[in-house]
């Protein structure tokens, strides 16, 4: 599943056409009603954690009344998924450097129905609502989901049976030039962003703070850096990297290991987030430290194994244990702080 730096490359990748109109829609999605798009301005695009937002309008100030509010009864407040049911065991086979899942995340938003028009006017019921902003659609991407802007995804190898079959997007938005391809994402109408950049790892607003006091439970660390509460944009393949350049081992209560420690993951978290997503926009590779490695860089045997999450999760993580020693309560770890 992309992780942080990925979603902001997206980001970048929807950027030129905000401000445009959607002028033809394509794509398979069943979830929304594609052709509802047409002829909407996409008005602003946002990144949280490990979600797209997009937000449309009208074309044209219709100056629709504020007494036109969202029917209560088209509102559901629902718990997203952990993930989808394909993806509950984790793969090792990710593509493109991509996490295979793993997001614990306790967002909540308001998902809403798409068919239904205003008996009044015959317009969209989402377009009356009293958001002034207009409605938003989010974007969850799966294990493969990417953005791509005004060339199509391409099939890389031949399935299963020898075809040559390109991936088929779950979302086109053709604007006056170019055109926007969405793969592999769960798509739904939402009242907009629900995650605090407060949370968000590539956030300038990130809270070391609450990450901090996150980070000191008495839980196993690996577990509370998926928490996407206080680690939004934080995925596998950056859980398994920073446990590593932090010498801590993934079971660590967070409780038994000093502030200093503590500190030092954390600046990982950063650190390591801040320069894959460097690199992503740059076009260049992020090459993995320990995650899917059968060596660590010091030339160890790496463990692997698949740790259930309290959520139920299972994921898949990689250390070392000479690198990454065990600490049991009763010896607070003291690992040497390393330096990048
Ligand atoms: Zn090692």
């Amino acid at each position: 599943m992309p992780e942080g730096p990925s979603l902001r490359k997206f980001h970048q990748l929807v950027a030129p056409f905000v401000g445009q109109l959607v002028v033809t829609v394509g794509g398979n999605s069943k979830k929304i009603n594609p052709n509802m798009l047409e002829m909407l301005r996409l008005q602003d695009s946002q990144v949280h954690g490990k979600n797209l937002y997009l937000n449309f309008g009208l074309a044209e100030n219709l100056g629709l009344p504020d007494s036109f509010l969202l029917p209560k009864h088209l509102q559901k407040e629902v718990n997203l998924p952990e993930e989808t049911s394909d993806h509950k065991l984790e793969s090792t086979s990710g593509l493109d450097g991509q996490e295979v899942p793993g997001s614990s995340s306790s967002i909540k938003a308001l998902e809403l129905g798409e068919e239904e028009k205003d008996p009044i006017n015959n317009t969209p019921w989402w377009l009356n609502t009293s958001q002034n902003s207009g409605p938003w659609l989010c974007f969850h991407f799966g294990m493969f989901g990417s953005v791509r802007a005004s060339e199509f995804s391409r099939a890389t190898k031949a399935n299963k049976r020898g075809d040559w079959k390109d991936p088929l997007p779950r979302l086109v938005l053709h604007f006056a030039k170019g055109f926007l391809a969405f793969y592999n994402c769960r798509i739904y109408w939402c009242l907009g962003p629900m995650v605090k950049p407060t949370s968000d790892i590539l956030s300038e607003e990130f809270d070391r703070r609450q990450a901090l006091e996150a980070l000191k439970q008495a839980n196993p660390v690996c577990y509370t850096l998926l928490d996407q509460r206080y680690f939004a944009g934080l995925g596998n393949i950056i859980k398994n990297e920073v446990l590593y350049l932090a010498r801590i081992h993934p079971l660590s209560l967070g409780s038994c290991l000093t502030a200093l420690n503590l500190e030092s993951l954390l600046d990982h978290v950063v650190s390591f987030s801040a320069g894959w997503l460097q690199k992503k926009l740059e076009g260049k590779p992020q090459h993995h430290l320990i995650y899917q490695k059968e060596h660590c860089p010091a030339g160890h045997q790496v463990m692997k194994d698949s740790f259930e999450s309290p959520n139920g999760f299972q994921r898949l993580t990689w250390w070392c244990p000479h690198c990454q020693p065990k600490v049991t309560p009763e010896e607070p770890n003291e690992v040497q702080v390393t330096q990048e």
